[in-house]
């Protein structure tokens, strides 16, 4: 799935309670970071080497920050700063384990290349979690997906009173929110 969709995807396990603003979005946060090895790109320009960042991030995407390790990282700062710690916990590796599912279910290439899971990466490097109906991260479900999640997310932020630009700015969130519902009159 693109970073877009984790990200709301992410949001969504975030409101499955009533969380604090720094608890919610670090469970959001938590379903988009595997992907910010994508960074590696971006580290790659600055050093005006854009092919070695590239070649990077073809070798360690899916990799470096998708398995259980780097899963457990990331409880563990869920934990270490988080306001109600057991549910933030439980929510950040829920939301880890989304994106990961996510991936499984569309990561698939334009070429038709399946892309796999080394869950149990750098321990064990011939565990791959895949599956063979996976589909292109362009393809229809995706965009269902996208668009469904999109609309809860709406919903949500005219309903509370948040939206995820909260997790940003509180300022430009409570502008969202007062667009929203002037929109939207309840
Ligand atoms: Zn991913």
């Amino acid at each position: 799935m693109n970073p877009a969709t984790h990200f709301l995807t992410g949001w969504l396990i975030a409101n499955v309670d009533h969380l604090e603003r720094r608890d919610r979005a670090l469970v959001t946060l938590a379903g988009v970071i595997p992907d910010a090895d994508g960074l590696g790109i971006l580290t790659g320009i600055a050093s005006q080497d854009q092919g070695a960042g590239l070649y990077l991030y073809g070798q360690y995407h899916h990799v470096l920050a998708h398995n259980v390790f780097f899963g457990l990282l990331l409880a563990a700062t869920g934990y270490a700063f988080s306001k109600k710690k057991g549910l933030t916990t439980f929510l950040v590796l829920l939301s880890f384990h989304i994106h990961l599912l996510g991936d499984i279910l569309s990561g698939r290439g334009p070429d038709g290349t399946i892309w796999t899971i080394s869950y149990l990466f750098p321990v064990l490097t011939d565990v791959q979690l895949s599956w063979s109906g996976q589909w292109e991260l362009n393809a229809w479900p995706n965009v269902v997906i996208t668009a469904a999640a999109l609309l809860l997310t709406l919903y949500l932020a005219w309903r509370r009173g948040f939206s995820p630009v909260n997790i940003f700015s509180v300022k430009a969130d409570q502008a969202v929110v007062a667009a929203l519902r002037s929109r939207f009159p309840g």
